[in-house]
């Protein structure tokens, strides 16, 4: 198999830039490659690779092989005739790859995700064609589906793309990233428990950066890796200064889920925390446990074992599932904004939220009620034994002398003063 460089050399020597001709590159990422490499053996895993690649080979021997991680075979496929045969040929490559492998008397059956990139004549570089494949990938991972195109209206010119994520590094060198804090209050006491860190980018050039789009653009490369050792770093300063202001309260890092599974980031972590583990908070979400639970789980272990408190964010808005829930090391659920914001306004709404935090105490975890927008909310919540709350109604997001501000003059527990509307609770 070739290494990246060789392949696109190749391809470059191959590519008949004649549109009569159909050619495909596809991402073909293993399934649970992780798991069956730790159940079968690294040297076995290697040979399964050799095996499914010997296979595409003698069924296209046209067909162009890379590895391109670990768990990742790129193939390129041509077709003479144009038109309809893509999806034939991949569907025939699928085949390949998913009839079942023996080795040493291990039956093995390989289950594959693929993102595929076609290109018409003379249209993109090899180079562009094959990061196309690479990101249709994350995206047929992301959207739960065995195939997927290369779409370019879901995901923006991977050049933009790419100068965005340039960008963002020299953003982070300048300074231009920064946290914000948002208060997390206790229901019982009004008190301020802890704080959220989330992230800002104001950019000279762009302004200001929504994290859905730069955190989204980070994660599919090592930057998420800066950001987030950037945070962890900055939290921890931020804390030490809460500390001298009289507010020892702990800070909530977001984790990415990759990052989970990533053991140099793991301990590149613990070395940042260094015996302050007690000041942040990590939050997780579901899907890196699901997708490499073994490992996820033993880094999260690890993380737990060095007093760092671990919360599960977004709880509701996947799959997890009581088992599933049970099995991690957290001591705190955070009921997805989705169900909070409407709480007061849909039926349903409310008999999961307070389904969720009986299972989260009957699991001995802390609970908190992320969205709440309004004091109906959060006297609901309340009433539900609700442990923490969090939401514009509380307080937005803010810089740290703002921050401060709020908690000398004690804006949670005036608001949380204030009088509910508990006639409407009791109507309900
Ligand atoms: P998240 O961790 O679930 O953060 C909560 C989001 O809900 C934040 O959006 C917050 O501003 C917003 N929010 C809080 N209260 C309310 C409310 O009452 N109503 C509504 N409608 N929204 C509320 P934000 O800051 O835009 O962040 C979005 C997401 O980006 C975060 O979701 C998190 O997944 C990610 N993110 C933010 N900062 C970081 C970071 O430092 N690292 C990583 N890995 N992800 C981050
Ligand atoms: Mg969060
Ligand atoms: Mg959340």
């Amino acid at each position: 198999m070739d290494s990246r460089h060789q392949f696109l050399a190749n391809l470059e020597s191959r590519r008949v830039k004649d549109s009569s001709t159909a050619e495909c590159v596809a991402a073909i990422g293993i399934c649970r490659f992780a798991r069956i490499r730790a159940a079968i053996g690294f040297e076995l895993a290697e040979q399964l690779i050799d095996t499914l690649t010997d296979r595409v080979q003698l069924a296209f021997p046209t067909a162009l092989t890379v590895r391109l991680a670990p768990d990742t075979i790129g193939v390129w496929l041509q077709h003479e005739t144009a038109a309809d045969t893509i999806p034939a040929m991949l569907a025939a490559l699928r085949s390949e790859f998913e009839a079942y492998v023996e080795l040493r008397g291990h039956r093995i059956f390989a289950s594959i995700r693929a993102g595929y990139a076609t290109t018409t004549r003379g249209a993109a570089a090899s180079a562009d064609i094959l990061n196309r494949a690479e990101l249709a990938l994350c995206q047929a991972r992301e959207n739960g589906r065995s195939v997927q195109a290369f779409s370019e209206a879901e995901y923006g010119n991977p050049a933009d793309r790419l100068a965005l994520l340039d960008e963002m590094r020299q953003g982070l060198d300048a300074g231009e990233v920064s946290l914000v804090y948002q208060p997390q209050v206790c229901t019982r006491t009004g008190k301020v428990a802890s704080v959220e860190s989330l992230m800002r980018w104001t950019s000279q050039t762009r302004g200001i950066v929504p994290p859905s789009l730069f955190i989204a653009a980070a994660e599919e490369t090592d930057q998420i890796r800066h950001l987030t050792e950037f945070a962890i770093q900055q939290a921890l300063e931020d804390s030490r200064s809460l500390e001298r202001d009289g507010f020892p309260i702990r800070i909530g890092v977001n984790i990415s889920s990759r990052l989970l599974t990533d053991r140099d980031f793991v301990e590149h972590a613990l070395r940042l925390l260094n015996g302050a583990s007690e000041r942040v908070t990590f939050e997780i979400t579901e899907t890196a446990v699901v997708d490499d639970w073994k490992i996820a789980l033993e880094n999260l272990e690890l993380f737990s074992a060095a007093g760092v408190r671990l919360a599960l964010d977004d709880y509701g808005s996947g799959l997890s599932s009581l088992a599933y829930v049970q099995q991690l090391p957290i001591h705190e659920l955070k009921i997805d904004r989705c169900f909070i914001t409407q709480l007061t306004t849909t039926h349903r709404n409310p008999l999961l939220v307070r389904s969720t935090i009986e299972l989260g105490h009957a699991l001995d975890l802390e609970v908190v009620g992320e969205g709440v927008e309004d004091a109906e909310t959060l006297a609901l919540l309340t009433v539900m034994g609700c442990d923490l709350a969090q939401g514009y109604f509380l307080g937005r997001p803010m810089p740290l002398p703002k921050l401060v501000d709020y908690l000398r003059a004690g804006t949670a527990q005036e608001l949380m003063a204030r009088p509910f509307a508990v006639s409407f609770i009791n109507g309900r």
